[in-house]
This record gives C-alpha cells, sequence and structure tokens, in this order.
C-alpha cells in the first residue's frame, strides 16, 4: 500500500489506540470530525486494502453491517444488540463441545462466534 497522508491518517485512527472494531461509517464520521476531508470511498477502500493486507479482519454482524477488527487473530465476540457495539469476548471463550458432522470433503478452517447480548429487562 502506498502511505498516502489519508492512508496515514485513518491508519492512525484505526491502531493508534490500541485494539478497536470499526464500521466504516464510523471511521469516516471520526476522520472528518478531526477536520480532515476523506470521502467514504477512500475509507472503504483503504479498510479492504488492509483487510487484504492481513492488518485487520472484516466481521459480518447482520443485515450487511460490517465491522473492521484491528485484531485481525481468530477471536470470538460480542454484539450488542441495539447499542450496534461489537466487543472482544476475552477468557476461555466458547466451549464447542460438539462440533456436528461437516459436509464431506470439508474440515473446518475456523470457528468465528458472535453472540448477541441485549440489556436484562428489570
Ligand atoms: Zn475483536
Amino acid at each position: 500500500m502506498k502511505p498516502t497522508r489519508q492512508r496515514l491518517r485513518l491508519g492512525e485512527l484505526l491502531f493508534g489506540r490500541g485494539g478497536r472494531h470499526v464500521t466504516p461509517d464510523m471511521l469516516y464520521r471520526e476522520v472528518n470530525e478531526g477536520g480532515e476531508a476523506i470521502s467514504r470511498g477512500t475509507v472503504y477502500n483503504t479498510l479492504h486494502e488492509l483487510t487484504r493486507a492481513g492488518l485487520v479482519r472484516q466481521i459480518g454482524v447482520r443485515g450487511g453491517m460490517t465491522f473492521f477488527d484491528t485484531n485481525p487473530s481468530t477471536h470470538h465476540h460480542y454484539f450488542i444488540d441495539g447499542e450496534d457495539r461489537l466487543l472482544d469476548l476475552d477468557g476461555p471463550g466458547l466451549d464447542i463441545a460438539a462440533m456436528p458432522e461437516l459436509p464431506a470433503g470439508y474440515e473446518v478452517a475456523r470457528v468465528d462466534a458472535i453472540v448477541h447480548l441485549r440489556r436484562k429487562r428489570s
């Protein structure tokens, strides 16, 4: 990737404060709040290039909502319905004891789980 000024600014926002989960829209709003004029197209393209380079991981949550995770390793997530927030599921993670029989000719490449949460009703 060519390090243009716009890409460097996006990289700073993405990687400058630890692990993040952002949607293209969140990143677009953030970068433009900072006074920088960067188009939605540039934000999308940069995120997809970073994904292809293995620096971020794309996570589809539901109905076309896509997050980009600055931690590209395999890990599970919580998604908070109604707040549109994606959080890392830390700790021992999920115990998937019984894997169903797989289609013939296939093996498990990885298991990415998203546990959907909602606030308890009091
Ligand atoms: Zn994550």
